[in-house]
């Protein structure tokens, strides 16, 4: 079926702004496209009726333009480790928008489509293995149920890519909310015009926001709401462990969807300071310092709409930090919240704190696995290692079985909250490894296994068990 004729119906309604915030660019052609992965699941929620593998190929690595598209590189900036840079779709272009069945709007856009004005010096292109990982990582934090970005398909170009040796080329065609960015923010108060700038927050909030569109003053609600998606986000990152590992502001959406997924990782042991990623030398980014930093991200995001909020200055930062004075003690309280479902407890008192952090020091002290720990508990079947063996843990037991009376109830929450699987490190790499080289039966397990990550009713759970020290020398990548 040919979908391109009227059947997608895709809108325009970023490239409808003003000209500052994107350039026209289309898609640079590509010499052999094969289509690897489609997620057909996906493309019927967004009614992409479209079952012909080679119409999917040419239309998902830009080879054919979809009917409407109306082809933009988005512009952006950001601060990048702390320093301010001018940056911009590189490598991507958004072909327009499209309604799932609830009439929720939808980018959809290519990723390693070719050069575009804001390439600087990139070749705009990106490796199979990149946009294999990006699909595999997304799709396995949908399934573990934290908002994030989609992937919708992965084409592979038949051109070489250069990096440090030599890879087969590939595009992802990325399924989100949109592509807006803290980053854009920080573009449009810098480069646009107050007006157009304005004009883009209205948009911003009309699109992602309409409950605030006639509050009486939007733009501080606005910024209230940014506080509390990434405090749910934080918080459901380190619910499963989750290492996004490159927390620029450019790569911070508006809408709180986890986006770009680079040099991400999973926690296997647990310690806050963990780091993959090869360029993260001080830790910025470690596990434990994700909501410092969202924070951190926070606060540049409200700098860019001060002036909206209040025209006297002075007035505008008192009222910025005193929302942004909240954030604190907002965290730390959803955090005990999510911590003690993790041990299956609603409505934690003073004293279920002590538990948690109990928990998390023996966790710490034994190098105990961070996923296995909260699944062995839940499944009420300890594994045979030091922490569930040590004297602490049985006295930690005895308290824990005290507090929860209701064990029953109490497991119920704790299925809910504590995924059986991630994507480990060591079976990430395999199926890339593998389906790089056409052998796609790693990575399509890995993703059924992900599809069942809640699902505690089977009778024979396996719990996933990493090979020893493969995490001492593991290392993530930004881009490629
Ligand atoms: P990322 O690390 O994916 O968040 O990208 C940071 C910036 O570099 C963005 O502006 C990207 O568009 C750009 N970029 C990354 N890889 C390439 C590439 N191969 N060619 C051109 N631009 C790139
Ligand atoms: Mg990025």
């Amino acid at each position: 079926m040919d979908f391109s004729k009227d059947k997608l119906n895709l809108k325009n309604t970023y490239s409808d702004l003003p000209d500052c915030f994107f350039k026209k660019t289309k898609p640079t052609k590509v010499e052999n496209p094969h289509l690897i992965y489609f997620n057909n699941k996906l493309a019927t929620y967004l009614n992409l009726n479209i079952f012909e593998n080679d119409l999917i190929s040419n239309y998902f690595s830009g080879n054919k333009l979809l009917e409407n598209s109306n082809p933009i590189a988005q512009a952006y900036a950001g601060h990048q480790f702390g320093n301010f840079t001018m940056l911009g779709d590189g490598r991507a272009i958004l072909l327009g928008e499209c309604k799932d069945k609830i009439n929720k709007l939808y980018d959809i856009q290519l990723k390693g489509s070719g050069k575009t004005p804001f390439s600087r010096g990139g070749d705009g292109r990106a490796t199979l293995s990149s946009m294999l990982r990006e699909y595999l990582i997304s799709e396995s934090m949908y399934y573990l149920k934290i908002p994030t970005t989609r992937s919708l398909a992965v084409v592979s170009t038949g051109e070489k890519v250069y990096r440090d040796s030599i890879n087969e080329g590939a595009i992802l065609t990325r399924i989100a909310s949109s592509h807006i960015r803290f980053g854009t923010f920080e573009f449009g108060k810098n480069f646009c015009s107050n007006k157009d700038f304005k004009v883009f927050v209205d948009y911003v909030i009309k699109r992602h926001y309409p409950e605030i569109l006639k509050s009486k003053s939007p733009y501080l609600e606005l910024l209230k709401l940014i506080i509390n998606k990434y405090i749910d986000l934080i918080i459901n990152w380190i619910r499963v462990g989750f290492i996004h590992g490159v927390m620029n502001t450019d790569n911070m959406t508006i809408s709180g969807e986890t986006i770009d997924y680079g040099p991400c990782a999973f926690m296997n042991s647990y310690d806050p300071k963990t780091v993959f990623s090869s360029i993260d030398n001080q830790g910025r980014y470690a596990f434990g310092n994700q909501h410092k930093i969202a924070y951190w991200n926070i606060t540049v995001f409200a700098g860019t709409i001060l002036h909206l909020i209040e025209k006297d200055k002075s007035k505008a930062i008192e009222l910025v930090q005193n929302c942004l004075n909240k954030f604190p003690s907002l965290f730390s309280n959803q955090w005990i919240k999510m911590m003690c479902k993790k041990i299956g407890i609603i409505n934690p008192t003073e004293k279920d704190k002590l538990l948690v952090s109990d928990l998390i020091r023996l966790m710490e002290n034994h190098k105990a696995d961070y996923t296995n720990t909260f699944a062995s508990l839940t499944l009420n079947k300890y594994l045979n290692n030091s922490l569930f063996k040590s004297e602490d843990f049985k006295i930690w037991e005895k308290k824990w079985i005290e507090r929860v009376k209701n064990k029953e109830k109490s497991y119920k929450i704790m299925q809910k909250n504590n995924p059986l699987y991630i994507p480990r490190n060591h079976l990430v790499e395999l199926a890339l490894k593998n389906a790089s080289s056409g052998d796609k039966q790693s990575f399509d397990n890995l993703l059924e296994l992900m599809s069942k990550t809640y699902n505690y009713d089977s009778k024979n759970i396996e719990l996933q068990i990493v090979p020893k020290d493969f995490d001492k020398t593991y290392k993530t990548f930004c881009g490629t």
